[in-house]
């Protein structure tokens, strides 16, 4: 399977034969190959269809979650569709050929219908952070160069918590 393939398969969204699963392997040793070649750009887009696979398999989750009456569950995997919609907009055009215009829509209007009103916000002191790329301890005095949200190495960058103080949490209403 190539890389045409996958983009085949990530457009037929509504009417597969091969399991999710399958095609995230795929992917995977496909970034391999491409990172032993120090090919950055392929690799980074390998992450975005990765993403854009995340994006529809947690949609489905969400959906059978919802049939069977697993709201709170449903509700996680709606936002975590939410988030990675977010991540995957920074690099990728978001349009409906593989059905993320779509999935966005539908993720909104399932969020509306739930009866949540209060949330808990928590407030936290980071005392220390790690680059998930480099492995840098992260400061103000300490900055590896990695921006957080950018693709390096076929991986999203993002900063890893080692050490926090929790504060407290407030209810808020949104
Ligand atoms: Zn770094």
């Amino acid at each position: 399977m190539n890389l045409s393939d996958i983009v085949l398969y990530l457009k037929a969204f509504k009417n597969r034969v091969k399991k999710a699963d399958e095609i995230s392997k795929i992917l995977k040793n496909l970034k391999v190959e491409l990172l032993k070649k120090e090919d950055e750009k392929g690799a980074k887009l390998i992450w975005c269809y990765e993403t854009v696979l995340l994006i529809q398999t947690t949609y489905i989750d969400a959906f059978n979650k919802m049939k069977n009456k697993d709201y709170y569950k449903a509700w996680c995997l709606l936002e975590r569709c939410e988030d990675n919609i977010m991540f995957l907009k920074s690099h990728f055009s978001i349009d409906n050929i593989f059905y993320l215009n779509f999935i966005e829509e539908q993720v909104g209007k399932f969020q509306c219908v739930f009866p949540y009103k209060y949330f808990l916000s928590p407030e936290i002191i980071i005392h220390e952070k790690e680059c998930n790329i480099c492995g840098s301890k992260i400061s103000i005095h300490n900055y590896c160069g990695h921006r957080v949200g950018e693709i390096y190495d076929g991986k999203m960058c993002c900063r890893i918590i080692k050490k926090l103080e929790f504060i407290g949490a407030v209810i808020s209403d949104n």
